[in-house]
Order: structure tokens, then C-alpha cells, then sequence
């Protein structure tokens, strides 16, 4: 099917489709300046911000304009194991031993605070990662604010949620994260394990620190016993030497399937308890009795969303043929109609890509879409002259060996594929080693019943997409990882019962 022809005919047919600068808004940038950053972040260990034993300190920068933000301290091995040993001391003296509703009234007081903060963190966030500020202020920090208000429930009734057995913390928690979701990614880790009595070591991704070390800061006015939580910023061998210290009870991973496989093979046979949270393809299936204008807004939000930095994002579109020109004809119009640029304006939909290196990630990506044979559409907006940025894409005319239907691109690339009956859907949709999550639009229930039964993936949303619920347990089938995080089957991670 030719669906560049379909879409200039459907253009043609439909001049309410026209696209370009039907709307200019002024510029509406959020306010910085109530933002403190230090100039220099140490590393946060018994309660203090120290200065690294390593000796290293590196840039942390804004990639929507290339500026440094701050100076973040490195952790080496050296000071891995002063955090793991302070998180050790902490849960052995006191976190171990406090009665669960006080654990929870610390969580209670964090999450309070947090909400308190929000403007700071969501600002804080939007600089230090690129993502709109639309999103970290109405998405990021409330999800974040919510994980630590659910987990505070949670802390004195572990006995309930498990009942007939007696759940016991593990010990010291290492958690590793990335960094597109970073302020989210630290609560969804950090609440849970605190929540079950364990202390915390967390290493951020070495491109968005900032977050997580004014979290520190937040936790010491919630006034959190000194090494509950340890912070310590780095690149992958910092992450490597959490994950290889002997007095770790547990690793919980989000990251990249790659990394992922270094770490499983790492703990093997030590003993020390994992959860992996990996990569991600997800198909989108878009049946012909769907509300196509509102399956259109969720492809959006599915892919770019986050510029596609969402290892859940639904990053493959399988479209019934019947409806695929009509489809895509929409869809092409609202991709253009997306506004990409400065992260901090109120108006922008799409931010920056994350840093330089993931930019070229996609770039290359792309080009293989080209040199694969499929067809490019790209949104012609003006892209700023700084700055991480790429517009939004998608291919048609993809087959299901081509890579950018088989890897994940994890930027704002959709690649479109039909399909005639939901057994070709399904069989598409599973036919990938990943397995993290799958959206369904149909106007039947019976049929989303029927299809999320067969899909192979931790979540599937229906007549919606990348919506997320503390309460709701997230993870992956196959190579998207194991373990679950949120609800009662996110706090079996943290327990030995
Ligand atoms: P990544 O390279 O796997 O990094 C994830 C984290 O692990 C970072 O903090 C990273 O440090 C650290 N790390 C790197 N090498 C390590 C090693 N050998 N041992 C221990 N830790 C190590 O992934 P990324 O490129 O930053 O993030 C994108 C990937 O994450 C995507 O593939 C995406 O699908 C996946 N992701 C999955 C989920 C999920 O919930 N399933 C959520 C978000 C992202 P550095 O920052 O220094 O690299
Ligand atoms: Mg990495």
C-alpha cells in the first residue's frame, strides 16, 4: 500500500487537514529563577554530601542548550563501599529496627515535602533531562509524589499484604537507573525498599544526577535517618561496583536489556536478589472499529511523548488495513502539528533528546530505516540551532525485519505496519524478544479481552497508552526484564517472606 499517496490524497481531500503555522503562540517559558543549584554536588552518604574519594568530579548539563548546570562528584569503588557501608550500619541500627508506621510517616512527610517542591523539581528536571516541562510538572512529579504516598501506606501493613507469612527486610538495595524518567525512576525505587525496611544505595544515570541529589537534600528536611538512603553519581563502572559490592542484598535494575544481561550473569550464584526492568518495542494495535481521532492522540502520547525516551513507548504502530490510509493520514497531520523545541515553554510538546550520544543513537537508527527501504515522514519543524533535537518521525512501508522494527530506537521514530486479522496482529506483535508492554484500540470489549490475553507483555493498555498507576504492577515478559514494580506484588522485590 502506498500510503504516501493515501496521505497527499487525504491532504487533498481534506483541507481541515491542512498543516503549517496554522498557530503561532508566544513564547511561554516557565520561570527559572526560583531554582537554587549549587554549583558542586558531592556524593550523599551517611546523611552528608562528601567530597569523592575518587578525586573525580564531571559536568552535568542542560541538553536543550548544551550549558553545564553543575559539577557532580563521581563515585569510585572506594566510596560505592562507604555508601553500602553506611547503608548497612543505618538498616542494621536504625531503619531495621523502627516500627513500620514510623517508616511510614517518614515516607508520608518525604512525599508531602515533595509535593511542596514541586515546581522546583519539575524545572530542575526539564533542565537537567529536556523533557518538557508540561510533562515533568503534570506527570514526573506527581507520579513520583504518588509512589512515595502509596509505599507510605504500604510500610505498616506488609503483614496484611502478605498474610500467613512473616515478611522480613532484605538488607542493603542497590538500585540502578536511568535517565528518562530520573526524579521517577529514584521514587518508584527508593519508596518500595524503604517502605520494607531496607536501606538504599542509589546511582543515577551519569546525564541526569540533579534530581535525585535535591531528593537528598529533601531527605534530610524530612529529617531521614543519616544513610537510609545513599546517593552515588557515576557512569556504568560505578553502577558495576554497586552491583559487585559482597554486602548488597539486592540489585534493582531499569536500564538497558544489554546492561541488564551483564548484571543477571554478574549476580549469579552470589546469592543477592534481582529485578530488571530492560528495554522495550511495543506494538500498538489499532483495530477499524477504534475512535481513530482518539487512537491517533494515543499513538502520539505512546511514542512522542518523552521525545520516545519511555522503554515502554509504543514504538511499533500495527494498523488494520482497512483503515491505515485514513489512519495515517491523521496522524501525519498531527505529527506536524507538534511543537518541538525549548523543553521549558509551557507550549512544547516534544524536548530535546537527552544527550549527544542518544541523538546520534536515533540518527543512525533512522538511516536504517532508509537503507532498510522504508519510507521517512518527518515533521518540517524548525528545529533550534542548540542543543539535543530530533524531529518527529515515523516510517511507513516497514517490514518486520527491518530494524527499526526490531530495535528499540528509544526516541521519537514510529514505524507503522498493518495488519487483516488479530491473529496477525498478535502474531506481529509478540514476534520480538522484548516483552514490556502492548496498547489495543478497539471499540469492543470483547475483542480487548480477547487480544490482551494473547500479547506477551507485562502491560497492555486499552484505548489508552503510557499511563502508569503506583498501585499497578509494571514490569516485563522475556528480554524487558522480570520482577514488578508498584503495588503488592512490587514489595515482594523488597521482602524475604
Ligand atoms: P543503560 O546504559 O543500561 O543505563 C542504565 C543505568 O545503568 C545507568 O545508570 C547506567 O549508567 C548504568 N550502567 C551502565 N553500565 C552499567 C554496568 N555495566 N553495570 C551497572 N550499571 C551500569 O541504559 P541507558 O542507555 O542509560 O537507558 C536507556 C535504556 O534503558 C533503554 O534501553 C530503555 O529501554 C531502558 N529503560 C527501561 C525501563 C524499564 O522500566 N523497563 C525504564 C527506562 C529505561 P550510565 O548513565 O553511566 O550509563
Ligand atoms: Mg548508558
Amino acid at each position: 500500500m502506498q500510503f504516501a499517496d493515501g496521505v497527499e490524497r487525504l491532504r487533498a481531500e481534506r483541507p481541515r487537514l491542512e498543516f503549517g503555522a496554522a498557530w503561532d503562540y508566544a513564547p511561554a517559558p516557565e520561570a527559572t529563577d526560583h531554582l537554587r543549584l549549587d554549583g558542586r554536588y558531592g556524593l550523599y552518604i551517611g546523611g552528608r554530601f562528601v567530597e569523592p574519594k575518587s578525586g573525580r568530579w564531571f559536568a552535568t548539563i542542560n541538553p536543550a542548550t548544551e550549558e553545564p548546570l553543575a559539577e557532580v562528584a563521581e563515585a569510585g569503588e572506594a566510596d560505592v563501599d562507604a555508601a553500602v557501608r553506611a547503608a548497612e550500619s543505618a538498616q542494621r541500627r536504625v531503619w531495621g529496627r523502627l516500627p513500620a508506621a514510623e517508616r511510614g510517616k517518614y515516607l508520608f512527610r518525604i512525599a508531602r515535602l515533595l509535593q511542596e517542591k514541586a515546581r522546583e523539581f519539575a524545572v530542575l528536571e526539564t533542565m537537567n533531562g529536556g523533557k518538557p516541562i508540561t510533562e515533568a510538572r503534570d506527570v514526573d512529579v506527581p507520579l513520583a509524589v504518588a509512589h512515595f504516598f502509596h509505599h507510605a501506606g504500604w510500610a505498616d501493613k506488609l503483614a496484611d499484604a502478605f498474610a500467613g507469612r512473616a515478611p522480613r527486610p532484605l538488607g542493603v538495595c542497590g538500585q540502578i537507573i536511568p535517565w528518562n524518567f530520573p526524579l521517577l525512576m529514584a521514587a518508584w525505587k527508593i519508596a518500595p525498599a524503604l517502605a520494607c525496611g531496607n536501606t538504599v544505595v542509589l546511582k543515577p544515570a551519569e546525564t541526569t544526577p540533579l534530581t535525585a541529589l535535591h531528593l537528598a537534600k529533601l531527605f534530610d528536611e524530612a529529617g531521614l535517618p543519616p544513610g537510609v538512603v545513599n546517593i552515588v553519581p557515576g557512569a556504568g563502572e560505578t553502577g558495576a561496583s554497586l552491583v559487585n559490592h559482597p554486602r548488597v542484598a539486592k540489585i534493582a535494575f531499569t536500564g538497558s536489556t544489554e546492561v541488564g544481561k551483564l548484571i543477571q550473569r554478574a549476580v549469579a550464584g552470589t546469592g543477592k536478589r534481582l529485578t530488571l526492568e530492560l528495554g522495550g518495542k511495543a506494538a500498538n494495535i489499532v483495530f477499524a472499529d477504534a475512535a481513530l481521532d482518539q487512537a491517533v492522540e494515543g499513538i502520539i502520547r505512546g511514542i512522542y511523548f518523552n521525545q520516545g525516551h519511555v522503554c515502554c513507548a509504543g514504538s511499533r504502530l500495527l494498523v488494520e488495513e482497512s483503515i491505515a490510509e485514513d489512519l495515517i493520514a491523521r496522524l501525519d497531520w498531527r505529527i506536524r502539528s507538534l511543537r518541538v523545541g525549548d523543553p521549558l515553554d509551557k507550549n512544547t510538546d516534544v524536548g530535546a533528546i537527552n544527550s549527544r550520544a542518544q541523538l546520534e543513537k536515533i540518527r543512525e537508527l533512522a538511516r536504517a530505516g532508509v537503507d532498510d527501504g522504508a519510507v521517512m515522514h518527518q515533521s518540517d519543524c524548525a528545529l533550534p540551532g542548540k542543543g539535543y533535537f530530533f524531529p518527529p518521525t515515523y516510517f511507513t512501508g516497514v517490514a518486520q525485519s527491518h530494524r527499526i522494527a526490531r530495535e528499540e530506537i528509544f526516541g521519537p521514530v514510529l514505524a507503522v505496519m498493518t495488519f487483516r486479522t488479530p491473529d496477525e496482529a498478535i502474531e506481529k506483535a509478540n514476534n520480538l524478544p522484548y516483552g514490556l508492554s502492548a496498547g489495543v484500540w478497539t471499540d469492543k470489549g470483547a475483542k480487548i479481552f480477547a487480544m490482551t490475553r494473547r500479547l506477551r507483555a507485562g502491560v497492555v493498555w486499552a484505548n489508552t497508552f503510557n499511563k502508569f498507576d503506583p498501585a499497578s504492577p509494571f514490569g516485563g515478559y522475556k528480554e524487558s526484564g522480570f520482577g514488578r514494580e508498584g503495588g503488592r506484588h512490587g514489595l515482594e522485590a523488597y521482602l524475604e517472606l
